[in-house]
């Protein structure tokens, strides 16, 4: 059964801070929260015409009337369509088309990223500013909406990922995937009303909605909100807000732990530091003990949950890499290749079945068939668990490296480089940086005896969003295959192959 969680809360407790952005005034009770939530319901419907189905697609930084629209979706089913603002104007019309939203909220400030939207004039737009005072103006009226009844696979969101084939594809995050989620989330991290969430994750990602921003709001907590990261800040905010649970990918980490205001922080009211996403070192997490800050290493995914493991804090050293144990309501197998379950001690690709998994990909049947077989999801991840059942991610199937926590999917890079004339064979890899983590580096075979490789890098800044162009570009006479004839990637991306051109 889908609740309306903004609804109970604000008889609960109408007068409690339910949300507050950093560095504004802006700041909302549940009944303020609810208010403006049932009014935006209103308005959707009574001048957009908007009703259960339809979708909101959104182009703006995470404010906090942002969140406003998880309510929408929660009380009318419409359904969230969060873009990531980093993306190029091409790769932004094909998901202005594939999620056919009846209206585009976009800020004023990323509406030239929808300049290549075919026949853009017949899309209704709406300012993220004009909505945002708008829901100012009419939080403090009491406004009913009856909710919709919802079923648990209703969307909540589609969520874009680009995806191995090099197609962006939307993944449904489902009404049931956000109950089941919070609730796994609240068991394992004792999330509860008196919780304080600073979130500083984007609202593209599932990280920015429902690693802990959901569950904060389904248990009464407080959320505040920090549309842009910056290390001082988020630390200063930490202290200041007496903030008590917080989310980052290990990136943020890092620049936290390098900042200058690192060492005067008194963290005694942050009961977790969460960080997933991707693998998190471990001299991070031994500098960040040394202030008593406990960091939970999680893995998940935005197909399913996406908390499917933790580690317990207090075994983030003894158990250094682990990714922990799967949460309480999912079930989780290691299978070979063969499709056989393994047991301790063997690799396996991880597959999950429960509530938390997608109903499956946006008008994608194909891809959803190839994702979910009887019910388990195969993540394309390989995992590994000792003889103790604790999980390490040891290597992955999918073609993905992170950089910076954005998931870059070498096939899309490849795609577009590709689309050159010049170029006759590219491969794409992920290599270590030591700033974002992972960073790519294109090796390229030109058709002709041709070594401009800056012309490559800048058609795909023109195509490809910043964080997907390689870093390093490297000219090779021709690619290394296998026996199979497929290129062989593994050799590619060993590190000593680093010695390739840097365009900055
Ligand atoms: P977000 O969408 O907010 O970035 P996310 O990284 O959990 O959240 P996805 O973007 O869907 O979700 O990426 C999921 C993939 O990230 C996993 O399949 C896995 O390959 C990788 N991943 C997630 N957590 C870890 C981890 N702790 N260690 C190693 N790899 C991880």
């Amino acid at each position: 059964m889908i609740c309306d969680w903004f609804n109970k809360w604000s008889l609960y407790c109408p007068e409690k801070t339910a949300l507050t952005e950093v560095d504004s005034t802006t700041s909302f009770t549940y009944k303020q929260l609810n208010n403006g939530t049932n009014w935006l319901c209103h308005y959707f419907k009574d001048r957009h015409n908007l009703t259960k189905g339809d979708r909101i697609l959104v182009l703006a930084d995470f404010h906090a009337e942002y969140v406003n629209l998880l309510g929408v979706a929660q009380k009318v089913g419409i359904i969230i369509v969060p873009i990531n603002f980093r993306l190029s104007a091409t790769e932004i019309s094909f998901l202005v088309k594939n999620s056919d939203p009846s209206l585009i909220v976009v800020a004023s400030h990323y509406k030239h990223l929808l300049s290549e939207v075919p026949y853009l004039a017949e899309h209704k737009l709406l300012e993220f500013e004009q909505l945002q005072v708008l829901l100012q103006e009419n939080c403090d009226e009491a406004y009913d909406f009856p909710a919709e009844e919802l079923e648990e696979n209703h969307p909540a969101f589609i969520l874009y990922t680009s995806g191995t084939t090099g197609k962006p594809k939307g993944a449904i995050y489902s009404h049931g995937m956000m109950l089941w989620n919070s609730l796994n989330t609240a068991i394992r991290l004792q999330i509860n009303s008196d919780d304080v969430n600073l979130n500083v994750m984007p609202p593209f990602h599932t990280g920015g909605w429902n690693v802990l921003t959901a569950p904060i709001l389904h248990f009464g907590g407080t959320l505040i909100m920090m549309p842009k990261f910056e290390a001082d800040k988020v630390l200063q905010t930490l202290e200041k807000e007496k903030v008590s649970i917080f989310m980052a990918v290990p990136t943020m980490v890092r620049l936290m732990r390098e900042s200058a205001v690192f060492e005067k922080i008194d963290f005694q009211r942050l009961r977790y530091m969460i960080v997933g996403g991707e693998a998190l070192p471990v001299s991070l997490i031994e500098d960040w003990s040394q202030k008593e800050v406990l960091i939970r290493q999680g893995y998940g995914l935005t197909e399913c949950g996406p908390n499917i493991t933790s580690l317990e804090a207090n075994d983030a050293i003894r158990k250094r890499g682990s990714i922990g144990f799967p949460n309480f309501y999912l079930q989780t197998k290691l299978v070979n290749e063969s499709g056989i379950a393994v047991d301790k001690n063997e690799k396996g690709e991880l597959w999950i079945k429960g509530p938390i998994v997608t109903p499956g990909y946006w008008r994608n049947p194909e891809a959803t068939e190839k994702a979910i077989v009887d019910g388990w999801f195969k993540t394309g991840d390989i995992l590994l668990k000792d003889k103790e059942g604790y999980l390490y991610v040891v290597d992955r199937i999918k073609n993905m490296f992170i950089s910076g926590g954005e998931n870059v999917y070498p096939a899309e890079v490849e795609q577009c480089i590709l689309k050159h004339e010049s170029v006759k064979e590219v491969c794409v890899v992920g290599v270590p940086d030591l700033k974002w983590g992972e960073v790519g580096k294109a090796i390229v075979v030109f058709k002709e005896a041709k070594t401009d490789i800056s012309a490559i890098q800048n058609f795909c800044l023109q195509h490809l969003a910043k964080f997907k162009v390689p870093k390093y570009f490297e000219v090779m006479k021709e690619l290394p295959k296998n026996d199979t004839g497929k290129i062989d990637r593994k050799l590619l991306s060993a590190t000593d192959e680093v010695k390739s051109t840097h365009l900055t």
